[in-house]
């Protein structure tokens, strides 16, 4: 579990002010939105990039001791929750949009861009980033992929994982790996559909390539009542097979 030579060495990786071991820091770090689980990490480390991350991995790797991933903690599985006494790593620091690539309908960006702010930045150019799970002013694009996450949106636009051409993860060691690419089809075996959705467990999402998805024409809200609930669900039905 976290020691003092180790803190100091994850201070030396990411600088003095991202290394939380105070109790009441840490308090606001010990569970997800579900609330019902907790544990107070050892450590809480906020790296700033990719290589940052490399180095805690291997810091922690050496020393055998648990590290999991953050991003917004709005998950509602317990999926961020600390490993009592280890290390959490938080990436709301790794907020940056790397590139938006218009003419190929991708951007490439940090696991801890929120997504509206992938929205906000592209909207104005006729795009967004589709996936919302009923908590985009929040959650990040990191956490997405390590839930697979739904929401209202994938009923048309699919889930997260539809919506993730590549990614850069590194492994518990520290190596760093590259999954699917940045085109529509990456040969081999389809390992980033297997990392995403996986919560985490297998590795920390560096960066990540995601699709951009043209605005809807037009947006309407309606209120309709129906006599039999049939008639609503064929109605939905009706909709969607009309495009
Ligand atoms: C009001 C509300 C409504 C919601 N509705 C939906 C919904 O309809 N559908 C749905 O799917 N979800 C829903 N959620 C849950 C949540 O918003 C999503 O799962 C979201 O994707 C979590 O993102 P986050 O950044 O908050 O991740 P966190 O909660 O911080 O973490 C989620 C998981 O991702 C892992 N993780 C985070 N970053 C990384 C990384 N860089 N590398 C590897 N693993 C990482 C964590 O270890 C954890 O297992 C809702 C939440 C709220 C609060």
């Amino acid at each position: 579990m976290v020691h003092s030579a180790l803190i100091e060495k994850l201070r030396a990786a990411v600088g003095e002010d991202y290394v939380h071991t105070a109790h009441e820091a840490m308090r606001a770090y010990d569970h997800d939105a579900l609330m019902i689980y907790k544990g107070l990490p050892g450590a809480v480390v906020l790296p700033e990039s990719a290589e940052e991350i490399c180095r805690v991995m291997e810091i922690c790797h050496e020393e055998r001791v648990p590290v999991i991933a953050r991003g917004a903690g709005t998950c509602l599985s317990g999926g961020p929750t600390p490993a009592p006494g280890g290390v959490l790593l938080v990436t709301t620091r790794m907020n940056r949009i790397l590139e938006v690539d218009y003419e190929n309908l991708l951007a490439r960006v940090q696991p801890g861009v929120i997504n509206i702010h992938l929205s906000e930045m592209t909207r104005p150019r006729g795009f967004h980033y589709a996936p919302d799970p009923s908590s985009e002013m929040a959650c990040t694009i990191g956490g997405n992929a390590a839930e697979n996450a739904g929401g209202a949106h994938c009923l048309k636009y699919g889930m997260t994982t539809n919506h993730i051409l590549g990614m850069t993860v590194v492994l518990s060691s520290g190596e760093v790996v590259r999954l699917g690419s940045d085109g529509e089809e990456a040969p081999g075996f389809d390992l980033r559909g297997i990392f995403i959705g996986s919560e985490g467990t297998f590795a920390l999402t560096t960066e990540l390539t995601v699709r951009l998805t043209p605005n809807p024409e037009g947006v309407r809200t309606m209120l309709t009542t129906f006599a039999e609930v049939g008639d609503a669900c064929r109605t939905v039905s009706d909709v969607i097979a009309a495009g």
